[in-house]
């Protein structure tokens, strides 16, 4: 029976839906949710494809205005060091569209996507506006994540670069791990921004670190400085 406001004689507002009861995910094992497993992880992710109700349970788990976020496991389609990049981007002013990232990462544009999933996204953001699509690199990153790319900040190296990924973020990443350092950003925020592994991060920090005191021990640099013997 139809239950009716006495007020007004209209019909009474069904409960708001939670949008939790279309998620696809529903009966996955919670352990599975969570779980820092690649394989796991993986698994969730290929739910969340095709999930109706992926791109409100990424905002869910982002709580840009809580600053909060869920630590651990998958939400919408992400890995908990993609969503805390997207917290940094926040933070320093980029939100992703997300429903265009949606449109992206769809079956329309998989054909363009598949082909740009190593590159960074500031460069198929320039791709794409070749094509007439206007996308920001931080809506690019997430579609990109969620084709199953690396939606890096970093450029691919080029053919016959034998650099291993602490080298990159030693000879590129200075002025950006500053910047970020500026807004207030701890290490680990840092390094799921730039999507490396924390080791590599930690190393290239220790050689910047061993440089600007080898710059301040050297016999020119302390005649500048006028405390030369
Ligand atoms: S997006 Fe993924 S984690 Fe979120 S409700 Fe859907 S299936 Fe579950």
């Amino acid at each position: 029976m139809t239950t009716t406001n006495t007020t007004t004689r209209r019909p009474a507002r069904p409960a708001a839906h939670d949008w939790r009861t279309s998620a696809a995910c529903q009966g996955v094992d919670i352990e599975t949710l969570y779980s820092d497993k690649p394989t796991e992880q993986h698994t969730v992710q290929r739910i969340c494809g095709y999930c109706p109700v992926r791109v409100t349970c990424l905002r869910d788990a982002l709580g840009y205005e809580a600053s909060t976020y869920q630590v651990f496991g998958v939400a919408g389609g992400l890995l908990d060091w993609q969503r805390k990049a997207l917290i940094v981007h926040a933070q320093l002013g980029e939100r992703p569209n997300v429903q265009q990232a949606r449109v992206l990462s769809s079956r329309v544009f998989a054909g363009f996507m598949q082909e740009w999933l190593d590159w960074p996204a500031e460069t198929v953001a320039a791709e794409l506006r070749a094509f007439g699509v206007l996308a920001s690199p931080v809506t690019v990153r997430l579609a990109l994540w969620w084709c199953g790319g690396r939606g890096s900040v970093l450029a691919p190296l080029p053919e016959g670069d034998r650099r291993v990924q602490w080298m990159q973020v030693r000879d590129e990443c200075r002025p950006v791990v500053e910047m970020l350092r500026g807004h207030g950003l701890s290490n680990r925020d840092i390094v799921a921004f730039l999507g490396v592994a924390f080791h590599n991060f930690e190393r290239a920090v220790r050689w910047w670190r061993s440089a600007d005191a080898a710059v301040q021990d050297s016999p020119a640099q302390q005649q500048e400085l006028g405390v030369a013997a």
